[in-house]
């Protein structure tokens, strides 16, 4: 195959050729993520992002100062040594980057889970703790939430980001997964096809992992929440609007209550204070796959 071209005048005249070159791509999806390639734009981004106190407090939220670093990681611009490194290097403490850098530790622990388990990444690594088994899950997405038209308001904002940005911030993936997934009892399979549709960070690890996770197939339990986290992390944005208007009935109530609404079957421990993956069990995996009993 030769070479593709390199030098364009504009960004127009780039996105005009690629979509050219890849036209099954450009059937998909019209939208092309504002997202700049290439190592200029990874290093401004790098020289802006806050990897200290001010990451640490908000990168829950929203409208935090996440650092929107994944793309340049997830394809090689960035490695993961020097993003930390730039993070040391900004802080006094070294302390003070700890939880910045835990985050760059998730992505790279993704990656070695990735590289014992291969293509079996794509299988449940567990059973579902939810009270179901797998065959209770839909094999596919339904077609309102792969176009993003729920009707929750919520849920159809986060598919519109998706789309258009071609990323959506942790919380935001984390609400969507397990919209799909509990809510809507489809396999995480399905959504994390999806996802990686769309993302231009989407990487098979990092994805799938998270979406396990979500599930319960890769934790201890199933990730699920209610409407006042969700007005919580997104600050104002839902604010003076009932959910009964924006169609969030579902999300209504306390955990417990939602835990008795999707997982019937179970008794869920309650253990929502921190809307963060707790990490998984460390579990080894021999070459075949299959847990190893070492611990
Ligand atoms: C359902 C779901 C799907 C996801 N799919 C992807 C994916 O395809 N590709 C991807 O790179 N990340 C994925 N993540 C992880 C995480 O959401 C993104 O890495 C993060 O939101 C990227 O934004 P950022 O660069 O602003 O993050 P920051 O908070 O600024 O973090 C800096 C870097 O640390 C790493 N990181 C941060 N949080 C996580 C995390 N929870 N797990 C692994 N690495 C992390 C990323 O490399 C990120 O760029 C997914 C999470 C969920 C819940």
């Amino acid at each position: 195959m030769a070479d593709m071209r390199r030098d364009f005048k504009d960004r127009e005249e780039l996105v005009a050729y690629l979509r050219e070159q890849f036209p099954e791509a450009a059937a998909r999806s019209p939208h092309v993520s504002p997202f700049i390639g290439g190592r200029t734009s990874a290093e401004s981004r790098l020289a802006v992002s806050k990897f200290g106190a001010e990451y640490a407090q908000t990168r829950n939220y929203v409208t935090g100062s996440v650092t929107r670093l994944s793309p340049y990681i997830r394809h090689g611009v960035l490695t993961l040594a020097e993003v930390r490194d730039a993070a040391l290097a900004q802080v006094s403490r070294a302390e003070d980057a700890e939880k910045f850098i835990s985050e760059l530790g998730w992505r790279d622990y993704w990656q070695r889970v990735y590289a014992q388990v291969g293509d079996k990444i794509w299988q449940d690594l567990e059973p579902y703790k939810t009270g179901f088994t797998a065959d209770d899950y839909a094999d596919e997405l339904p077609d309102d939430i792969r176009y993003g038209e729920t009707g929750v308001r919520f849920i159809d904002d986060l598919c519109k980001e998706l789309f258009t940005l071609g990323y959506l911030h942790n919380h935001g993936r984390m609400w969507l997964a397990a919209y799909v997934v509990h809510w809507r009892r489809v396999k995480w399979q399905a959504g994390a096809r999806w996802f990686l549709e769309h993302l231009v960070d989407g990487d098979p690890a990092s994805n799938n992992l998270s979406w396990q996770w979500v599930a319960s197939t890769y934790s201890h339990k199933p990730y699920y929440y209610n409407w006042d986290n969700v007005l919580r992390f997104t600050g104002k944005k839902y604010l003076n609007a009932s959910p009964r208007i924006l169609g969030n009935e579902a999300f209504l109530g306390t955990y417990e209550v939602i835990a008795r609404r999707l997982f019937p079957n179970i008794d869920l421990e309650h253990d929502h204070s921190q809307p963060h993956q707790s990490p998984p069990k460390p579990t080894r995996f021999k070459q075949d796959g299959k847990k190893d009993k070492r611990r």
